[in-house]
């Protein structure tokens, strides 16, 4: 590290640098940060990326947090996130002001972002079957999500470990 980071480390503006372009995910349940990352390939963008996991939080007690310069999410893109971090606030950043903030809400549909865990699914076998899930959350808050083809419901975490994305109950 050279002393130029470790001063700017030390007066704790790494974390806080804002960005020109892009947008700051905000309120993201802890561990979901992560999954954000792959799933978007974030890692591989030649870009800015500012990640905080397990940073306090008032209202959830913990939060991840993810600024990424020169990306914005589509409509689709929206929606993928919104499964991941369900609840987490969107800022989008132009010439450093937030010119759009919304909070996502889990979607009650998705069409073709996963692939479904029952290996005997019609999914796997016949190239037209688009996998496609219904959405819905238990009573004791866990995200779940039922296949449209063989009607088997699973937890999201499951999904998304099937999926080769970590999920917060594999900490
Ligand atoms: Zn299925």
């Amino acid at each position: 590290m050279t002393a130029e980071n470790q001063k700017e480390l030390s007066k704790g503006k790494l974390m806080v640098e804002a960005i020109a372009n892009g947008t700051v995910i905000d309120h993201i349940a802890p561990g979901q940060a992560i999954n954000i990352l792959r799933m978007f390939k974030f890692l591989s963008r030649n870009t800015e990326l500012t990640v905080g996991f397990n940073l306090r939080s008032g209202a959830l007690g913990k939060k991840d947090l993810i600024k990424i310069a020169d990306v914005t999410f589509s409509p689709s893109q929206t929606e993928q996130l919104a499964i991941l971090a369900p609840n987490a606030t969107v800022n989008e950043i132009k010439d450093y002001k937030v010119v759009d903030k919304y909070n996502l809400r889990l979607p009650h549909e998705t069409v073709g972002d996963f692939a479904c865990p029952n290996s005997n699914c019609v999914t796997h076998i016949e190239k037209g079957a688009t996998p496609r899930f219904i959405i819905r959350t238990d009573k004791d808050g866990t995200v779940m999500m039922r296949c449209h083809y063989c009607e088997r419901e699973f937890s999201r975490d499951t999904v998304l470990r099937y999926n080769g994305l970590e999920s917060a109950a594999d900490k």
